[in-house]
């Protein structure tokens, strides 16, 4: 890094980067997604109705997926896919400690016990060789997330799982319309889950998906949404039938019309937000790149990210004594960039450090924790807003640097 002179920072009583907090996610309504809505409270159906079967098909032609089945939640949808996956009390399921708790908390939801494999060093995603070593007879399940939006190792997952009855899950949250081998992420597992969070690449407020090529999973996902009855109320409706039968135990996983109907709005601009996040991910990768300060995540030549996350690592040993991602984090707040972190290893929190977990079991995953730091990142952001971005970071690495 060149060295200046460092500036006085907004958290010593500088003058701030931003004169307004800049947030790391935000999503972006417009007046055609107003509308749709509106339209729908206008209307007969507020749930079950027809936007549901139009969305899950929308979202199954931009996935390129055979199915797609819309849940009130992407924890909703993980929970699902555990179930249909048969999933039960003494089953393990792998996942990565590097995610949010949904992934691993999926395993809970049916009795089984999510075990954790350690993560790779430089994709940050679910280490397959580590996935190996965990293998067992009572693996069921491999949850592979796609951090930051980058498709995880899911050839070599598949190959794990094949043959033994294991089923890979993919936690697309984070890779609405990334790629893997030129193939769309929703076509490549078993099922892929997604998200419609509002920090995720659509919303619908809250709301998640399974994709899946196979009918009889759809079927029994469709069922798992719907108190595990055979027919909807809009089938009886149509059918002028009262009749309908409970086969299995399911769940209220409904979403509604409404956000059915934001969420198809949404989805026109899916393609265009994802190109504005990968432009904003190569104007900080090119800022970023010669910077000794700043690791980047490693990006595989044979995907494409969604970059739902641009995370950066801050390397300690290269500060002056004391400062670190914590210093980092604190001093980039004062400057108005809403920075976060993801993920505190799931590992980590007290529910499952009672149930035997910890610091320690997943040491790649831990010392990325302890240098994490996730950048600004969604597709209304400016290139003003951008190079604000990598300003701050420059104006407090120089001023943490050693003297
Ligand atoms: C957002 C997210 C979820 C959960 O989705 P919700 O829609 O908030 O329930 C699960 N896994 C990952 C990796 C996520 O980022």
């Amino acid at each position: 890094m060149t060295t200046k002179a460092a500036e006085l920072l907004a958290i010593d009583g500088g003058a701030p980067v931003r004169a307004a907090l800049l947030p790391y996610g935000r999503q972006h309504i417009d007046d055609a997604d107003i509308q749709a809505v509106v339209d729908v409270l206008k209307s007969d159906w507020l749930t079950t109705g027809p936007k549901v079967g139009e969305f899950e098909a929308a979202f199954a032609e931009y996935t390129g997926a055979a199915h797609a089945v819309v849940f009130s939640s992407g924890t909703a949808a993980l929970h699902a896919a555990a179930a249909v996956a048969g999933l039960g009390p003494g089953d393990e399921l792998i996942t990565t400690p590097l995610t949010f708790v949904a992934s691993a908390n999926c395993a809970r939801y049916v009795g089984a016990e999510p075990v954790f494999a350690d993560i790779d060093d430089g994709t940050l995603n679910i280490d397959p060789a580590r996935v190996r070593e965990r293998l067992t007879a009572r693996t069921r399940a491999i949850v592979a997330v796609d951090f930051a939006g980058q498709p995880a190792d899911l050839d070599e997952l598949r190959e794990l799982a094949g043959g033994r009855g294991v089923t890979l899950i993919e936690d697309a949250c984070h890779a609405l319309g990334a790629t893997y081998k030129k193939r769309r992420v929703g076509t490549v597992a078993d099922m892929t889950v997604f998200s419609t969070h509002p920090v995720k690449h659509i919303t619908t407020g809250e709301g998640g998906f399974v994709t899946t090529g196979s009918e009889a999973l759809a079927t029994a996902l469709r069922r798992f949404r719907g108190h595990g009855i055979t027919s909807d109320a809009r089938a009886r409706h149509e059918a002028g039938s009262w009749f309908y039968e409970m086969t299995s135990l399911g769940f209220n996983y409904r979403v509604t019309d409404l956000q059915c109907a934001l969420g198809l709005s949404q989805l026109r601009h899916a393609d265009t937000w994802l190109e504005r996040r990968i432009a904003i991910a190569a104007r900080y990768t090119k800022a970023f790149a010669g910077m000794p300060e700043i690791a980047l995540q490693q990006v595989r030549a044979d995907r494409q990210s969604g970059w739902h996350l641009y995370v950066i690592r801050i390397r300690a040993s290269r500060l002056a004594e004391g400062h670190n991602r914590d210093t980092v984090f604190r001093a980039l707040r004062a400057e108005n960039i809403g920075v976060n972190v993801h993920y505190i290893p799931v590992t980590w929190h007290p529910y499952y450090r009672e149930r035997g977990h910890g610091p320690g079991e997943c040491p790649v995953a831990d010392a990325a924790y302890a240098e994490l730091l996730s950048l600004p990142m969604f597709p209304t952001m400016t290139d003003a807003d951008v190079d604000d971005v990598i300003a701050a970071v420059r104006k407090v690495l120089v001023a943490y640097l050693p003297h």
